[in-house]
């Protein structure tokens, strides 16, 4: 689970689309995942350049979406910061939710 240290919406979503990766490249390394300005950041490096092009492509059009992406249920998003204690993406609901300035930022079950 590359995603475990974030809420559901976006594992759910991208984790699997990222672990994917390795079956195609196998040889490829994930070098930083990390919540940037409210996005899921993550870099894999490769023994290649062209490899390196794709895996950068896959990162970004993730990057993108996440940016987009409700981080705790996967509905639409946007970035905001308001109440939390960093950037986030949340939904109105989510964010109406968590958004007590006690956010947990990660659910357990
Ligand atoms: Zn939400």
């Amino acid at each position: 689970m590359i995603l475990k240290e974030f809420n559901k919406g976006w594992s759910n979503k991208f984790n699997t689309r990222l672990e994917n990766l390795f079956k195609y490249f196998p040889d490829i390394e994930l070098e930083s995942v990390e919540r940037y300005k409210g996005m899921l950041r993550v870099r894999f490096k490769a023994l290649d350049n062209e490899v390196q092009d794709i895996v950068d492509s896959v990162a970004y059009k993730i990057e993108r979406e996440s940016a987009r992406t409700c981080e705790f249920c996967g509905e639409y998003g946007r970035r905001k910061e308001e109440f939390l204690p960093e950037k986030m993406c949340v939904c109105w609901k989510c964010h109406a939710l968590h958004g007590s300035g006690q956010i947990e930022t990660q659910e357990k079950e």
